[in-house]
């Protein structure tokens, strides 16, 4: 199979195209050749973006108290979740967050609402952020991510700096109902198209781990290559209590890296991002998962807390990998004493009347 791994790539690397039936391949492969798909990978990885990381800063502008039903969410009509519930941030709090974000390394703000979709008045409001943004910060990207757009609404968005225009499929045409009932498969991939149209970068991705199937993942995956998503977030399903996926947790961290290649060979030269749910379930694999995507979140998520930013920025660096825009070398980041460089005297378990470390 090693040998299959690195004919595909050597494929992809000529121009080729995946086709369905590698990509059922490489999910169904055992963990014996894992390491063989993640090299692979990273053929593909390197050859698109060397050895950079773009980091991704979230903003959270209104969160919960959403009227749609997508089953995976914390922010859902009838979500018990306990989690943060705010209407529309002011601009200076916005501003200020993202500037949290930028001043860690990160090179694209993605500002976030939660809603079915904006009124022409919450674009204002965005937009009078984005221009506060791009006067103080002219090098970053900004992404917004408010939901179903109505016609005209990129163009607005295009015309007041927005670089980039977020809305994940999140999952393939077949199971989409499954998931959501409020709206369709068809608004999303009409708002990604709307904002592609207007000049606006398409970012739409993926939840992984809802119960679809192989084939829906490959489906998908080929309908992102297929409406020129520039970025490809990859979301790890977050089963938050009070929500109907509660309890789902279907992953393991080797069939993420498989998931994640072969969003990699079917799209080898998008923005690949290992976003929500990275922690919880690629676990100690999230720096080999490096090898494939070129893109994560800084921090934490729209309503969950993630890992430290300061051990996001150390694992980068120990996996030999530098943040995009920061061209310096690999640098320790300013790591306190108490979690790094530090070694610790053990006064528990044998010779000692301290429980042992298990
Ligand atoms: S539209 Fe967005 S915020 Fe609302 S439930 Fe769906 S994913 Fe959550």
């Amino acid at each position: 199979m090693s040998n299959s791994f690195s004919e595909m790539a050597d494929s992809q690397l000529d121009g080729g195209t995946l086709g369905q039936g590698d990509a059922l391949t490489i999910l169904r492969s055992s963990d014996d050749d894992l390491l063989d798909l993640v090299a692979a990978a990273a053929r593909l990885r390197r050859k698109h973006f060397g050895n950079t990381v773009k980091v991704n800063y979230l903003v959270n502008l209104k969160s919960g108290k959403c009227p749609e039903d997508c089953s995976y969410c914390s922010q859902r009509i009838g979500s018990t979740a306990e989690i943060l519930k705010y209407t529309w941030l002011d601009a200076d709090e916005a501003v200020g967050q993202a500037a949290l974000g930028i001043k860690a390394g990160a090179s694209r703000v993605c500002l976030v609402a939660s809603g079915r979709g904006p009124k022409d008045r919450d674009l204002d409001r965005v937009n009078d952020i984005v221009g506060r943004l791009k006067r103080d910060h002219p090098e970053v990207e900004v992404c917004a991510c408010l939901g179903i757009l109505q016609d005209g609404q990129a163009e607005k968005l295009k015309s007041a700096g927005v670089d980039a225009y977020n809305h994940n499929i999140n999952t393939s045409e077949s199971k989409y109902a499954e998931i959501c009932t409020t709206h369709e498969y068809e608004d999303r991939v009409r708002t990604v198209e709307q904002a592609k149209c207007s000049g606006l970068s398409a970012c739409s991705g993926l939840i992984v781990g809802m119960g679809e199937t192989d084939e829906e993942l490959v489906e998908a995956v080929f309908a992102l290559r297929e409406l020129g998503s520039d970025s490809i977030p990859v979301n790890f399903l977050m089963p938050f209590e009070g929500t109907p996926l509660e309890g789902t947790w279907l992953l393991t961290p080797a069939q993420c890296l498989r998931i994640l290649a072969m969003v990699r060979f079917a799209c080898p030269g998008a923005e690949i991002r290992m976003a929500g749910g990275r922690e919880l379930h690629l676990r100690s694999l999230q720096s080999l998962a490096l090898n494939i995507v070129n893109s994560l979140f800084l921090g934490d998520y729209l309503t969950s807390e993630g890992q430290e930013a300061k051990a996001d920025l150390q694992m980068i660096a120990d996996a030999g990998f530098r943040v995009l825009g920061h061209d310096e070398e690999p640098s320790e980041p300013d790591l306190d004493v108490e979690t790094a460089g530090r070694v610790v005297i053990r006064r528990r378990g044998a010779g000692s009347a301290v429980a042992a470390n298990t």
